[in-house]
């Protein structure tokens, strides 16, 4: 795909926070403040202060709203959850270097929460991968039993399973068994 480093970042973060959802099969992932906590250093989200309930709350809030975007069942559809999450962000382009990251944009105010942060960043790659005719690579697992979330960044957008290792793995296995008992 054709994104700068940043857009591919948040695009990764954005699918890790979806798949966090109970809504995506398993636990929470976002069950507490620690795991939360835990998400925002993995994810090396900057400029977050203490976290509180009240985030925690926001937070898997924009989790889901960003959840629908990625299930949508068509473009328009897509675009207007976006719009919709978008219209309720504060946006700031901001040209900053940090941390030893080269310049790039921030899309956050500077006061943000952390649930805006993730808004606003995620947001905006999300909105130029529609915009660039992307959509169809905001995908949802094929394993049965799976419904994570991945961004397809395969060159002929063939991507079918959230993870190769994991669940493509098994259906390849179970496909195999299938076969043997044929
Ligand atoms: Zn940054
Ligand atoms: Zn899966």
């Amino acid at each position: 795909m054709p994104f700068g480093h940043d857009m591919v970042y948040s695009l990764a973060t954005v699918v890790e926070l979806v798949n966090t959802s109970p809504s995506t099969g398993g636990d929470d992932g976002l069950a507490d403040l620690a795991e939360l906590q835990s998400f925002v250093e993995s994810r090396q989200v900057s400029g977050i202060g203490t976290l509180t309930p009240r985030d925690l709350g926001q937070v898997r809030m924009v989790r889901e709203a960003f959840h629908r975007v990625f299930t949508a069942s068509d473009l328009p559809t897509a675009v207007r959850l976006l719009n919709a999450l978008l219209s309720e962000t504060r946006i700031t382009p901001r040209l900053t270097e940090h941390d030893g990251h080269p310049l790039h944009v921030h899309y956050f105010a500077p006061d943000a929460t952390l649930a805006e942060h993730l808004a606003a960043d995620c947001g905006v790659a999300l909105s130029h991968l529609l915009v660039d005719g992307e959509w169809e690579r905001l995908r949802t697992c094929s394993a049965p039993d799976c419904d994570k979330v991945f961004v397809d960044e395969s060159r002929n957008r063939s991507r079918v399973y959230c993870d190769s290792r994991t669940c493509g793995n098994r259906m390849h296995v179970a496909a195999y068994r299938a076969r043997r008992r044929a």
